[in-house]
């Protein structure tokens, strides 16, 4: 097998609903990088219905992002002087630019929800014997294995105990130095 792009990233295990005939084992076997985030193309075994999907842990974790991100702008705008209307519309719309792509992806996968996992087939074992070993690949999916939800919440919380381990690290410094 040549390596193109898509062959180096390892597939999403999911399978999924078909949307068209009610099949319960759409696979994927080939996914790319599309934007921020990855798509894999899931196939219909039944009547070959084809469907490409953004991973959803992945798309949980940037909706948070966009989320601090817009409110990181907003506090620095605020701070000192309060919104005006037009600066208020500006970080809506802001809000929006990051986060649609995301609710976009959400919608898509709407109607082909998550059945099951399959086990990786032989060759997939071959490819990846132990995992992949690259860290964007085992990036990716590590927040495979999250759902949208708990890939959302994730990122606050990663956030909020890095912000509570150095506060830790603040109270030792000062108690003990
Ligand atoms: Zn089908």
């Amino acid at each position: 097998m040549v390596a193109a792009d898509g062959d180096k990233l390892p597939p999403n295990l999911q399978t999924r609903h078909c949307r068209e005939c009610g099949n319960d084992n759409m696979a994927s076997a080939k996914r790319k990088l599309s934007g921020f985030n990855t798509e894999s193309v899931f196939t219909c075994p039944d009547c070959a219905h084809e469907v490409s999907l953004a991973s959803e842990g992945a798309g949980g974790v940037y909706l948070a992002s966009a989320i601090i991100a817009t409110t990181a702008i907003g506090l620095i705008m605020w701070v000192g002087k309060g919104f005006s209307k037009t600066e208020l519309i500006v970080l809506v719309f802001l809000f929006a630019v990051f986060a649609s792509p995301m609710l976009i992806d959400a919608l898509k996968r709407r109607p082909y929800p998550v059945t099951g996992m399959r086990e990786p087939s032989a060759e997939e074992k071959a490819a990846w014997p132990s995992g992949p070993s690259d860290p964007i690949q085992k990036g990716i999916s590590w927040m495979d294995g999250f759902g949208f939800v708990k890939g959302f919440f994730g990122l606050f919380i990663f956030i909020a105990l890095w912000f509570a381990f150095w506060a830790i690290v603040g109270l030792i410094k000062e108690s003990f130095f």
